[in-house]
């Protein structure tokens, strides 16, 4: 059997609720020891790289620095290294993206980077960012989802706040996270083997694992059952229980 590069969706597919799903990190040390890549995947943008790996470790999935792929993680890959970036996102991802490219007022700004700005949103902050855009800078945000899902009910997410951009300045944001097919194609860079895509949302995971030409794979975990019924999203390659159950069905594909 050909090594594959596995990419697996965090939320839903390896956690659920925050915690491991079980079996989740045995899974992933067999597709290793059968001699395949994992990569974890996951729209998460309020998080630094290294604080992210450290979390998921800590649910005892071993993964390390390098092999979990984020929005943030794909805008240090893509910013030019002369890029002056206008960042309207929380103080963890503005440090993160800040040893990568130079941070910058909305005069200078090359980039406006859009993430989770919970902690920090602030009127002068959505102006600079319009002004920058305006001013020709290219707009860029994280993910697209227009609200979160906690324990106490649906808040107000990034794409909220990238609309307002889009709207006052009359300019469509570049997604680097889901469902945006490039999200893939930048994990997979760089690592051989044909693709095989994990999750539990057919509206991100599945669209954009079909989009890109991979192998599909959903979970009945997560999502599941919020899109069982509806026959008109995306459809997988193959369904499984759960992530506990991929490295059997690696095994036979
Ligand atoms: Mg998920």
């Amino acid at each position: 059997m050909e090594p594959k590069l596995v990419l697996l969706d965090l939320d839903g597919t390896l956690h659920e609720r925050g915690k491991a799903v079980p079996g989740a990190a045995g899974a992933v040390v067999k597709l290793r020891r059968a001699g395949h890549t994992v990569r974890v995947f996951t729209n998460t943008d309020s998080q630094a790289e290294a604080t992210l790996v450290a979390r998921i470790r800590r649910s005892g999935i071993p993964v390390a620095l390098g092999e979990v792929f984020t929005p943030v993680v794909a805008a240090k890959r893509i910013l030019p290294p002369d890029a002056r970036v206008l960042v309207l996102a929380d103080r963890a991802v503005r440090d993160d993206l800040a040893t990568h490219a130079r941070l910058a007022g909305p005069a200078e700004a090359t980039h406006v980077v859009i993430g989770d700005c919970r902690q920090s949103l602030s009127y002068q902050g959505l102006d600079a960012a319009f002004r920058a855009v305006r001013a020709g800078a290219e707009l860029l945000a994280f993910q697209h989802g227009p609200y979160f899902r906690a324990a106490d009910g649906d808040h107000l997410d990034t794409g909220a706040i990238v609309a307002a951009i889009e709207f006052a300045a009359g300019k469509t944001a570049r997604i680097l996270g889901k469902p945006s097919p490039d999200f893939l194609r930048l994990a997979a860079r760089d690592t051989p083997g044909a693709l095989w895509v994990v999750g539990d949302d057919r509206t991100t995971d599945i669209l954009m694992a079909n989009e890109a030409g991979a192998t599909a794979v959903q979970v009945r975990t997560g999502k599941y059952t919020d899109q069982a019924q509806s026959d008109d999203l995306p459809q997988p390659t193959h369904t499984i229980d759960s992530v506990a159950d991929l490295p059997a069905l690696l095994a036979l594909g």
